[in-house]
């Protein structure tokens, strides 16, 4: 099937997009546990760079999990499944000329690895975002660390099934020590220099 597929070569590339656009377009990647401040802080972060005219979208849980991966679970194989996929949508969005946010637990490393490679090193931001896992069970924004306790909910990252902590992220953040603003300008001061297009 796939030697039939013969890639046409369309006009507008992703320099030239970047060039109208006037900043670069990659993905910057959020990991880390359920309730640690993903979606926070991607928020926060989307909404400064809207503020600067940067073109952004953020795929998250929401749009994710509800359309596109709705027949996927939350067993590792699928999880895998589900990271692919949003990376090869990640993909398509920054060769678009999009600065591409995305907030997911993502637990496993050779998953985010297998990111990096959908989109290339040179696209891809990793941020982990570091909280202990006492402080989102203490936080427990969506009830979920009161039913993976009780049992009612399997499979849960930091629970019963495992979270594996980026080994060299691009950017860590820790948000029992810093406020969500504090998170972005930290952010903004790494990917300033990656956005402007020379
Ligand atoms: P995730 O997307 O990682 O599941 P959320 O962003 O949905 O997590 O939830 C994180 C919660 O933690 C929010 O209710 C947020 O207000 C709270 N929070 C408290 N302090 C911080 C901080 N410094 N950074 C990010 N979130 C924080």
């Amino acid at each position: 099937m796939k030697e039939n597929i013969i890639p046409h070569s369309y006009k507008i590339s992703k320099e030239a997009r970047n060039e109208k656009n006037k900043h670069n377009s990659f993905l910057i990647w959020f990991t880390g546990l359920s309730g640690s401040g993903k979606s926070t802080i991607a928020n926060a972060l989307e909404s400064k760079l809207f503020d600067h005219n940067i073109k952004t979208y953020t795929l998250d849980g929401d749009n994710i999990r509800n359309g596109i991966n709705n027949d996927l679970s939350f067993s590792p194989e699928d999880r895998t499944e589900n990271i692919r996929r949003i990376a090869e949508v990640a993909n398509l969005l920054v060769d678009a000329g999009i600065v591409t946010l995305a907030a997911f637990v993502s637990p496993y490393r050779k998953d985010r690895e297998g990111i990096k490679e959908i989109v290339g090193a040179a696209n891809f931001i990793e941020i982990f975002i570091n909280t202990s896992i006492e402080e989102c069970e203490k936080r427990d924004v969506k009830g979920l660390y009161k039913k993976a306790r009780s049992g009612e909910l399997k499979n849960f990252t930091g629970i019963d099934a495992p979270y594996e902590a980026p080994l060299h992220p691009e950017i860590e953040i820790k948000t029992e020590q810093f406020t969500v603003e504090e998170s972005v300008t930290k952010i903004m001061e790494v990917i300033n220099e990656k956005l402007s297009y020379e």
